[in-house]
């Protein structure tokens, strides 16, 4: 078989050649130079403007961004097809600045100049064409036909967001607050490539921080543009208090410094207890900073293989809780992660999960795990769904199925899910119907739920929101976390059949014990007729407590390097 790396690597180059291609052939349209206002009232501006001189291509539609003056930080954005616009539920008297911007295939061009206009006073007629209806006749109508809009609005239960190509009414409009979206309910996530300056975008989701307002302490960890340090975040008015700090190393490129505030760019535009905090960049001075809340525990992998089989089951939901909240705010939102893996959660020192790593392109590129595909693009070949394997169908649904193999990574306390086997392996395996085993003592309501996550159909995969009501119901009855997958169960639900071990790659079972370091028990499981590795197969959790393997490591050792030959077995990777 063709090695996917190689595959990958060749569909790669070709992919960045024709990216680069494209981007030199095509520029964004220069930015729409004239606007006049047309029709005023009291609540609302309409504006048309020109073409820009550069159309560069077909303009697809225009971003008109407007806030009241002086009020940047709560503003709205309508989308239109034409040239041009009312914008309404504005303030009596008040100024409004508005910008314009032009969409063609290259993407954004430049926001327009600045152009200020103010709405009628309250005091005259209702609008500048002095038609004479009463005003308070006007603010009924107006107030009826705004109420029939969010009515209407929510009513559709539609989720708008820039970049999708089916929504298809003449004008879009969203309302944002601080970055985010004020009404009618809806937020939705914006990828910061639909700007063309990407330092607008950093500077849209997120604060600049002065640099002698951060100390830096020790450093934590490697991320891909520099170290991650912890240390101290001081701002004016608030008490010190503890953060991460990732920083930009030096002889970055322009790509790199655009690629990691983008993360920034992306992270600021979430509030939510399970998704890692911004509080800001530093972009002003060197080196580029970003900075989040710290995370005393840091990555959640690690943490569970570091305090193997010390939390209770109710501690460990509480867990996937969390992560199952912040990826339902996350799907929300419209986002889809892409790399949901137990080394992208962060837990603190509450046992808090916060779900961290977001990224533009670069998410998987910079994952170790992540392996090029035959159809090129990296991808964490075991966390991933099989349609975004195949053919990069990544959505919530995907995000679902890598939330299921989270699930088993923390029931199995940082397990690599599927062990030691290829990632092809791996493909295959999940192609032919199998699914990775319970995990040692893993309640059957916990494990019922990977399954449905792990489901090859996506639409018949729980959504979030369900499987974060399925958690809080088993969380606030814990009694239904007392049923454990069975033993036997347990091995009958092996990502194999039931094959017998007879033929697998150990003569005998002192062989195989010794191999895993569990040469002691050898005795004891020939006297009790485990004497085959036929009948070693049949071993089930409590025949090992019953033979007196009571340390739960051993059990663990025993039980996991069972399930690994069968896995072998089950992809010919054993000699029959
Ligand atoms: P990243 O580049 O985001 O993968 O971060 C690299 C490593 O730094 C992580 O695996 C964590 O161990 C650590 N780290 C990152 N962010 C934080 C944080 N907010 N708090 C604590 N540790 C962190």
């Amino acid at each position: 078989m063709m090695s996917l790396t190689s595959a990958g690597a060749d569909c790669l180059t070709n992919h960045v050649f024709l990216s680069v291609l494209f981007f030199f052939c095509l520029a964004a349209p220069s930015p729409v130079s004239s606007v006049k206002k047309g029709k005023i009232t009291k609540n609302s501006i309409s504006l048309s403007w020109q073409e820009p001189d550069r159309p560069n291509g077909i303009i697809l539609e225009y971003e008109i961004k407007y806030f009241e003056k002086d009020q940047e930080t709560s503003y709205t954005i309508i989308k239109s097809k034409e040239t041009t616009i009312t914008a309404d539920g504005l303030k009596p008297g008040s100024a409004y600045v508005f910008q314009i911007r032009a969409r063609t295939a290259a993407g954004y061009g430049g926001f327009s100049r600045r152009f200020e206009f103010e709405t009628s006073p309250v005091s005259v007629a209702a609008s500048s064409d002095q038609s004479q209806i009463p005003i308070i006749v006007v603010s009924v109508t107006v107030g009826v036909i705004l109420l029939a809009v969010v009515i209407g609005f929510l009513l559709s239960g539609r989720r708008c967001g820039y970049s999708k190509a089916k929504q298809d009414p003449e004008e879009e409009k969203m309302h944002f607050h601080n970055g985010h979206i004020k009404l009618p309910g809806v937020r939705t996530y914006i990828d910061p490539h639909t700007y063309e300056d990407p330092n607008q975008a950093v500077h849209e989701f997120a604060k600049e921080i002065e640099a002698s307002c951060i100390t830096i302490e020790r450093v934590i960890g490697a991320g891909e543009f520099g170290e991650v340090c912890s240390g101290r975040l001081k701002l004016q008015g608030k008490r010190e208090f503890p953060v991460a700090i990732k920083t930009l190393k030096v002889g970055y490129t322009e790509k790199q410094r655009r690629d990691f505030l983008g993360e920034a760019s992306i992270m600021g535009q979430f509030d939510h207890p399970n998704i890692i905090h911004l509080e800001g960049v530093v972009t002003k001075s060197k080196p580029v900073m970003i900075v989040t809340e710290y995370m005393e525990n840091g990555s959640l992998d690690t943490f569970l293989k570091k305090n193997d089989g010390q939390f209770t089951v109710i501690q460990l939901v509480g867990m996937l809780r969390g992560i199952a909240s912040g990826m339902k705010y996350l799907s929300d939102m419209g986002y889809v992660h892409r790399d949901l893996a137990a080394r992208n959660i962060l837990i603190n020192s509450n046992l808090v999960c916060k779900v961290s790593d977001f990224g533009l392109s670069r998410v998987l590129e910079d994952d170790p795990e992540a392996a090029y595909t035959t159809r090129g693009g990296k991808i964490p070949i075991r966390w991933t769904a099989p349609e975004a394997i195949a053919f990069r169908k990544f959505t919530s649904a995907s995000d679902v199925w890598s939330y299921g193999i989270v699930m088993w990574e923390v029931m199995s306390y940082g397990e690599r899910p599927y062990w030691e086997m290829t990632n092809q392996d791996v493909i295959k395996a999940v192609e032919e119907g199998y699914r990775l085993p319970s995990p040692m003592d893993c309640p059957a309501a916990l494990y019922q739920l990977m399954l449905d996550c792990w489901q090859k159909d996506r639409n018949s995969r729980p959504k979030f929101d369900e499987i974060v009501s399925m958690l809080d119901k088993l969380i606030r009855n814990p009694s239904s976390l007392k049923t454990l997958v069975n033993a036997s169960s347990r091995v009958s639900n092996l990502l194999v059949e039931h094959s017998p071990l007879g033929s697998s790659a150990y003569r005998s079972v002192g062989e195989w014990l010794e191999a895993i370091k569990m040469g002691r028990y050898t005795e004891i499981f020939m006297e009790n007729g485990y004497s085959s590795m036929d009948a070693v197969a049949q071993v089930t959790l409590e025949d090992l407590r019953r033979l007196g393997v009571t340390l739960v490591g051993h059990q663990k050792k025993i039980m996991n390097s069972l399930q690994e030959m069968k896995v072998q077995l089950v992809n010919g990777m054993v000699p029959l």
